[in-house]
């Protein structure tokens, strides 16, 4: 298990945690889809607007269509 200051927790590697919005994806892909911005100016998005929906346990993956 592994844990943020922020109270979210969570298990498996391939989870990301993001230490900025503290919202939680499926993978590092789903991660990167919600950061925007050039290197140097890197921001978050809602996940939501970028086509990410949370699963029941509010982790952000792509929607099963
Ligand atoms: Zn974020
Ligand atoms: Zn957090």
């Amino acid at each position: 298990m592994i844990a943020c200051r922020c109270g979210a927790a969570w298990s498996g590697a391939s989870i990301a945690h993001c230490a900025c919005c503290h919202r939680t994806f499926s993978a590092v892909s789903t991660f990167d889809k919600h950061r925007t911005g050039t290197v140097d100016r890197r921001r978050c998005v809602d996940p939501v607007t970028v086509g990410l929906a949370p699963n029941r346990h509010g982790v952000y993956r792509t929607p099963s269509a």
